[in-house]
């Protein structure tokens, strides 16, 4: 079964609010088996509201609204479902008793707009609030039910948990949904696209959504099916055919970074990893420590941004760089290899390019990016080009060089 999200509220449409609640509802609906296809914010305004309500209603099995429940004016959720169903309000006198003994307990006297709370959608279920006034209200419609849920996070959880929740799970057919996430370095977006799209397309059912950041591409493939054994068995059928076109360019089945696959495999293999940058100053030992207990296996850098720390720190030889320049494979080469010998560490990785925007010259033009990576059988560097402004030739620099490493670790 499908839903949808309408999340009312005009402070929802500025810059200073956002709905939540539509991500803690949609985590819910999910474990339930029921996909969320749609989500909406609208802003305090009748018509637009029952108009929202009826494409919903057209097109999804479950409509859930959060907010516009209140007593005052422009809370008009109320009277939007109302428009929309063709169903009138009907007066509630336990529920105006209700409130009333609410406001009682708080010592305050109930202000007659609350009165508004106790009218609720004629033939609807409605639920009490123990942590507000306005009621909420499960309403069925030719098969399908709207859900009116109050706005505020601290009302409307609960009210979702205790009443709601259950209540779903006996409506809507059992299903469930389970997701892998595969992560792929070293590939631009178009091209795998193209590689796979042949196979994925073939299924509507796991549903493939492709995620790009620069150098680290995501596939995610979300499956479901009456039991979890033939959702695994329809992700294990496309993931398969992925996996046998994509190869070892897939460095993650389960959604890890690559910081943490190539970590793992440094501790299981017991092996030990230092670096030398320079055009990334840090950024790849940054990304390296994002994982606790990297201590395990890095045992630190150099960020060698001069040409004279080069040599002074990592002993690359002056003629080197005179002869080949400080971009340039020798002299990643020569990094890699100073990093390792000066650290004692099983494996050096190193970093060498031009960022830009300036800087560039005829041998090594901008986005120019040698690595260089050191283990026990010597030193080996490879040149790239990488498009893209200076973040992302930097972010893509590091994503590559632990993607070496990773396949150099097997
Ligand atoms: P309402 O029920 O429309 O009177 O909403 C009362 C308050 O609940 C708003 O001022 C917001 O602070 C909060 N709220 C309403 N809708 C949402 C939402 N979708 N996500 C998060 N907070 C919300
Ligand atoms: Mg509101």
């Amino acid at each position: 079964m499908n839903a949808e999200i309408i999340a009312v509220g005009s402070e929802l449409l500025t810059p200073q609010r956002l709905d939540t609640n539509s991500l803690f509802l949609t985590e819910h609906l999910n474990n339930l088996g029921i996909e969320v296809v749609c989500k909406m914010v609208v802003g305090d305004d009748r018509s637009r509201l029952a108009e929202a309500v009826r494409g919903a209603l057209a097109r999804s099995e479950i409509i859930l609204l959060t907010g516009g429940l209140g007593p005052t004016e422009d809370d008009v959720t109320r009277e939007a479902v109302a428009a929309a169903l063709g169903r009138s309000l009907v007066f509630r006198a336990d529920l105006l008793e209700w409130i009333e003994e609410r406001f009682r307990r708080a010592g305050r006297r109930m202000a007659e707009i609350n009165r508004r709370q106790a009218y609720i959608i004629e033939g609807a279920e409605a639920w009490r609030n123990d942590n507000g006034t306005a009621p909420g209200l499960w309403v069925e419609h030719d098969g399908r039910v709207v859900i009116l849920l109050p706005g505020p996070p601290a009302e409307l959880q609960p009210m979702f948990l205790r009443e709601c929740l259950p209540k779903l799970e006996r409506w809507a057919p059992r299903q469930v949904i389970r997701t892998r996430v595969y992560r792929v370095a070293g590939m631009p977006e178009s091209d795998l696209d193209q590689l796979i799209a042949p196979v994925y397309r073939k299924y509507a059912n796991p549903i493939t959504t492709i995620l790009a950041a620069p150098g680290d591409i995501q596939i995610h493939l979300r499956a479901r099916c009456a039991t979890a054994e033939e959702a695994e068995r329809l992700l294990d059928e496309l993931g398969g055919q992925i996996e046998v076109l994509l190869g070892d360019k897939i460095y993650s089945r389960n959604g890890e970074s690559l910081e943490v696959v190539v970590g793992a495999r440094l501790r299981a293999a017991g092996a030990t990893l230092s670096v030398a940058e320079s055009c990334t100053a840090g950024l790849l030992a940054a990304r390296i420590t994002e994982v606790p207990g990297s201590s395990d296996y890095f045992l630190g850098g150099f960020l060698v941004y001069s040409a004279d720390l080069k040599v002074r720190l990592l002993g690359v030889p002056r003629a080197l760089l005179d002869e080949h320049g400080v971009v340039s494979e020798p002299v990643a080469q020569a990094m890699a290899a100073g990093a390792r010998e000066r650290t004692q560490s099983t494996y050096a990785l190193a970093v060498t390019g031009v960022a830009g925007p300036s800087g560039g010259t005829d041998a090594a033009p901008v986005g120019t990016v040698c690595i260089g990576l050191a283990d026990s059988t010597g030193a080996d560097a490879r040149r790239f080009r990488f498009p893209g402004d200076r973040a992302r030739v930097r972010t893509v620099a590091v994503q590559t060089a632990l993607d070496w490493l990773r396949r150099r670790l097997g």
